[in-house]
């Protein structure tokens, strides 16, 4: 199956310029749902992650299921205020300003094989990030993997792991 396909291309989103990858076209056709997290789950399994991360919040719809089926745990990074108890943060630049990202203080037992998981590889900097803030509570970040990668950009050089991705735009 061609997932590329189910993905819809919505211009000028969110701003004027930009092309949108838009993956709700691919959720809601049950067919490629299953084929997209049947491929991830083959390409993740080898690496015997422990726990899948999900960034927050088109990473969870992946890595939540991705992990089910996998039978390891799940771990959300999420944005600012929304985790309770003590959180460990790491804050990262964006093309205009900053965001960050927040991960349970306990979330992680040290060395534990962890998969970054997120729907799409843009620039990069929300996968590095992610990956220097499980690392920062003791992971060991084995791979990531991302139904979407833009290959035009070079995300995964500033990776440092190895990526997959089922979906490229060049
Ligand atoms: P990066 O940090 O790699 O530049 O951007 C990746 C992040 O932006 C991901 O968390 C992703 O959800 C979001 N993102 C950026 N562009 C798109 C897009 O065209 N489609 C989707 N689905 N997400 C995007």
């Amino acid at each position: 199956m061609d997932l590329k396909q189910h993905i819809r291309s919505i211009p000028d989103f969110p701003k004027p310029g930009v092309m949108f990858r838009d993956i709700s076209t691919l959720l809601r056709d049950a067919d490629a749902w299953q084929v997209a997290l049947g491929r991830l789950a083959r390409a993740v399994a080898p690496g015997r992650p422990d726990l899948l991360a999900g960034v927050e919040s088109r990473g969870f719809l992946l890595a939540a299921p991705l992990a089910s089926k996998l039978g390891c745990g799940f771990v959300m990074l999420r944005k600012p205020g929304k985790l309770p108890g003590r959180t460990v943060s790491l804050t990262y630049e964006l093309e205009y300003g900053s965001d960050s990202l927040h991960i349970q203080e306990d979330a992680i037992e040290p060395g534990q094989r962890v998969v970054v998981v997120d729907d799409l590889l843009a620039t990069g900097g929300t996968l590095a990030a992610a990956i220097k803030l499980l690392q920062k509570v003791g992971a060991d970040v084995v791979a990531s993997a991302v139904l979407i990668e833009l290959g035009f950009l070079n995300g995964r050089s500033k990776l440092g792991i190895p990526v997959t991705a089922l979906v490229r735009y060049d």
